[in-house]
C-alpha cells in the first residue's frame, strides 16, 4: 500500500488521501481516480475500489476486525477517450457557434431543435421563432429558381427524413422578413442512433450575391443594354428553339416580323443621337405594350427590330404588323419639349415546316421587309405562302 501510494502523483495525493480518511470514517465502499507514475515513467489513470468486510477475529479488541479488498483498474485509454471527446465536443461548439454556414437540426418529424447563429441570421429568426417549426409550416415562403413554387415536403431535411438518404446541393429562395428572397444552397445529413433515423441536420450557405449576379450577368448577356429589349442572340435562341418545334409538329405556327424604322437617319441629324436613343427606346416600349409575355421583342441591329410571334398565324401577325405600325406613326416620342415623328417599315413572314434553317424564315421577312421600303416606307408587307396571304390589309389605302 505504501509503495503504491508513493507513485501517486504529487498533485493527486492530497486528494487521494483526503478520500481515504473520508471513507473511512464514514465506514463505506471506496472508489477514487488518480494518476501514478509507473517504474518505466509512464503516466497512468487509476480506478480504485475497496469494499470493507467486517469479520470475526478472537486476537482483537471486541472480537472483530474490517478487511479490505479492492481492485486497481488501469482506466488510461478511457481518459484519453474521455479528453478527446471533450476537446472535439468544444471544437464542434465553437464551429457551431462561428461558421459562416447556416446549420439547423431538424427531429424525426421535421420539428427544428437547434439553430446556430449564421443559421438565425441568414433567416432573419432568432432560435425560438424558429424552434418547433417544420419545413411544410406555412409561414416558410420559399421558391425554386425559375420563381415556382417549392412545397416544404421538397426542402432536402424533409427529403432527408423520409429517405435515410443524404441531399446535397439543392437551390432554395427563402422570403426573409421585408429583404425579399435570400437565395440557399441547402444540404441535408440524416442522423441514425441505433439503426433509428432520429434526427437531420441541415446545413445551408447564403449564395444570394452569386445567384443576383448571375441573373444579372445572364440579363446583360441576353438583352440590349439601351433599350432593354431581347438582343439579337436571344432572338436566335428563340428562333431556333421555335423552328424545332415547327419542323417537329409542322401544324404549328410560328411568325417573325422584321421592322425598320424609317429615315431615322434624320433624327438623329435633326435632334441628336440622344434623341435618337429615346425614339429607339420609345418604340421598344410599343411594341411591347402590342404583344404578349411569349413573344419575343428584339433589336436585331441599330434602328432594326425583329418580332418572334410563336404560335401565331401568317394572318394573325399581319393584322398585329399593321396595328403596330399604325401606333408608331400615331406616337410620336416626346423629347427635351418635342414630339418626334416616327414611322417603320414591316416585313412579314412565317416558319414552314419545309424550312431548311431558321435563316429562311429571317430571310423572308427582310426580302418583305426590303419590299415595304421599296414601295414607299411606312408600309407593312409579306412573304407569306399563297393560301395564308388572302385578305391582306397592307396596301397604303388601307391604312387611310
Ligand atoms: P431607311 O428608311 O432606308 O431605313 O433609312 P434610315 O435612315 O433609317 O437608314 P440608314 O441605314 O441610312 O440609317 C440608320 C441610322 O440609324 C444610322 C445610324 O446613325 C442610326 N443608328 C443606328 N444605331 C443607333 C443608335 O443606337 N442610336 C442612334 N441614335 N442612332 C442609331
Ligand atoms: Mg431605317
Ligand atoms: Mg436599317
Amino acid at each position: 500500500m505504501r509503495a503504491l501510494r508513493r507513485c501517486i502523483l504529487q498533485e493527486d495525493l492530497a486528494a487521494h488521501d483526503a478520500s481515504v480518511r473520508a471513507v473511512l470514517a464514514e465506514g463505506r465502499d471506496w472508489e477514487h481516480e488518480y494518476r501514478i507514475r509507473t517504474a518505466s515513467g509512464r503516466l497512468k489513470w487509476i480506478n480504485a475500489k475497496a469494499s470493507r468486510k467486517v469479520v470475526r477475529d478472537a486476537g482483537q479488541p471486541g472480537g472483530i476486525t474490517q478487511v479490505w479488498t479492492g481492485v486497481l483498474t488501469d482506466i488510461t485509454d478511457r481518459k484519453h477517450i474521455e479528453a478527446e471527446l471533450r476537446s472535439s465536443e468544444a471544437t464542434y461548439r465553437t464551429l457551431f457557434e462561428t461558421v459562416p454556414q447556416g446549420l439547423v437540426y431538424h427531429d424525426a418529424q421535421g420539428r427544428i431543435t437547434s439553430a446556430n447563429p449564421a443559421a438565425q441570421r441568414i433567416l432573419g429568426m432568432d432560435l425560438a421563432q424558429m424552434q418547433g417549426l417544420t419545413p411544410v409550416d406555412p409561414r416558410w415562403h420559399a421558391i425554386h429558381e425559375d420563381g415556382s413554387g417549392f412545397p416544404g415536403e421538397l426542402h432536402p431535411a424533409m427529403v432527408a427524413l423520409r429517405t435515410g438518404e443524404p441531399v446535397h446541393n439543392v437551390v432554395m429562395g427563402v422570403a426573409v422578413s421585408d429583404q425579399g428572397y435570400r437565395w440557399l444552397l441547402v444540404n441535408a445529413i440524416p442522423l441514425f442512433s441505433n439503426g433509428q433515423l432520429d434526427e437531420v441536420y441541415a446545413s445551408f450557405e447564403d449564395i444570394t450575391q452569386r445567384v443576383l449576379l448571375a441573373r444579372e450577368l445572364r440579363h446583360q448577356a441576353s438583352t440590349d443594354a439601351l433599350t432593354g429589349a431581347s438582343n439579337r442572340r436571344t432572338l436566335m435562341d428563340r428562333l431556333r428553339i421555335e423552328f424545332e418545334r415547327v419542323q417537329r409538329h409542322p401544324e404549328l405556327h410560328c411568325s417573325l416580323l422584321a421592322i425598320d424604322l424609317d429615315n431615322f437617319k434624320q433624327v438623329n441629324d435633326h435632334h441628336g443621337h440622344a434623341a435618337g436613343d429615346a425614339v429607339l427606346r420609345h418604340v421598344t416600349q410599343l411594341m411591347r405594350q402590342g404583344t404578349r409575355q411569349v413573344d419575343v421583342v428584339a433589336r436585331s441591329g441599330g434602328e432594326e427590330f425583329s418580332l418572334l410571334l410563336p404560335d401565331t398565324t401568317g394572318q394573325a401577325a399581319l393584322a398585329l404588323a399593321e396595328r403596330l405600325r399604325r401606333r408608331l406613326e400615331a406616337t410620336p416620342t416626346s423629347w427635351g419639349g418635342l414630339q418626334i415623328e416616327v414611322t417603320a417599315s414591316v416585313g412579314v413572314s412565317v416558319m414552314s415546316g419545309a424550312d431548311i434553317s431558321p435563316d429562311d424564315v429571317l430571310a423572308r421577312a427582310d426580302q418583305a421587309l426590303y419590299s415595304a421600303k421599296n414601295a414607299g416606307r411606312n408600309l407593312v408587307r409579306s412573304n407569306l405562302p399563297a393560301s395564308a396571304a388572302t385578305n391582306i390589309p397592307t396596301s397604303p389605302q388601307s391604312r387611310r
